[in-house]
């Protein structure tokens, strides 16, 4: 009998056919994002190879069912030996460094980890036949914007070393698909946040710098306060506008887009956010509702290449690969991320 299928069913059925008996590796599959798309690969029925060195990725946020290679990117010799071992399907690469102030102080630490490794890595997967890549990049490619929402033909003029490197592999993947059998896509993140709803994974930084597990570290009595970088923005309150996204909602736009690759799609760059800005202010009252704790503030300068307003237009991932966010709420990216923080 002929099962009548949806097409987004025949799609994921034909796409599953393409991977079968083949890996998807995740490249920092042991990170924060990279944890959660392995959760989202491992749950389709994917077969999961996480590549890490474990230097900012962390053991107990490996998923019980995939394989691990713990091992440098950027040794040829190792993630040749990775190809020839393992048949891959595709590659998603979460494996980066991304914390703007250290990419300003050591520029070369960002440019040979996120630019040089990632040419190692697609050099080794193109030679062993693989032609799908997945890449994490950010919102830091545009810089300082003309006008928000971002749209991803607006003019990508990053303010700082870590932008830079992730718009560097932006334009090699171009480069590299003009000339041999590749097809990627690029994602630009805006602010991920949250946590798995189960805490499976969850953001484990160290040293944390971003603002939603600081302002959860305060109201958890684990450090004193959270400092406001800048309250003389030109914004409604003086701090910065952001665009946070949950981290599950991030993963399901990896698993779209491989599904996409897989079955033929072009490669193409999205953003990656849900269209509405919090400041940093509010950011901080809401966590005070969701947690029910006191959160003390206390208002510091400007950090140094923050953007006043970071906000992304996401309909082109919605309109070619029908993402929809299911976490919009920012109420329900900090429940997630305070469950996560209560349960360490
Ligand atoms: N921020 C802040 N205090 C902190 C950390 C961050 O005021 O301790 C602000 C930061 O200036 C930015 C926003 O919070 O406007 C989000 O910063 P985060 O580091 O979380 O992400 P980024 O935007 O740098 O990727």
């Amino acid at each position: 009998m002929v099962k009548d299928l949806s097409l987004a069913e025949r799609t994921k059925s034909m796409t599953m056919t393409c991977a079968e008996g083949r890996y998807i590796l995740v490249a920092g599959g042991a990170g924060y994002i990279g944890s959660h798309a392995v959760i989202a690969l491992l749950e389709r029925g994917y077969q999961v190879l996480v590549v890490d060195d474990l230097s900012t990725g962390r053991r107990e946020l490996l998923q019980p069912g995939c394989s691990l290679e713990e091992g440098d990117l950027g040794d040829p010799e190792f993630i040749r030996g990775v190809f020839a071992r393992y048949p891959v399907a595709a590659v998603m690469h979460f494996a980066a460094f991304s914390i703007v102030p250290e990419s300003v102080s050591d520029p070369v630490k960002y440019y040979r980890n996120n630019v040089a490794k990632t040419v190692t890595l697609l050099d080794a997967m193109l030679d062993a036949g693989c032609k799908v890549f997945i890449l994490s990049s950010t919102a830091a490619v545009y810089g300082e914007p003309e006008r928000t929402p971002i749209e991803e033909g607006m003019p990508t003029r990053p303010t700082n070393p870590y932008g830079r490197s992730k718009l560097m592999i932006e334009q090699i993947l171009a480069d590299v698909a003009a000339a041999r059998p590749l097809h990627y896509t690029s994602l630009r993140y805006f602010n991920a946040a949250g946590a798995d709803p189960g805490l499976r994974a969850g953001e484990l930084h160290e040293p944390e710098t971003h603002l939603i597990p600081i302002i959860l570290q305060v109201a958890a009595e684990i450090r004193p306060s959270v400092t406001v970088f800048g309250t003389d923005y030109p914004t409604h309150d003086g701090s910065c506008i952001r665009d946070y996204i949950h981290v599950t909602d991030l993963a399901e736009a990896h698993l779209l887009a491989l599904d996409h690759l897989l079955g033929g799609g072009s490669s193409g760059v999205y953003n990656l956010g849900n269209g509405t800005g919090f400041s940093v202010l509010e950011v901080i009252e809401t966590a005070r509702r969701v947690t029910g704790r006191k959160v003390h503030l206390v208002e510091g300068p400007r950090r140094p290449g923050d953007p006043a307003v970071l906000v992304a237009s996401s309909a082109r991932i919605a309109r070619d690969l029908g993402w929809r966010p299911r976490h919009q709420e920012l109420e329900q990216i900090i429940d997630t991320a305070w469950r996560w923080t209560l349960s360490r």
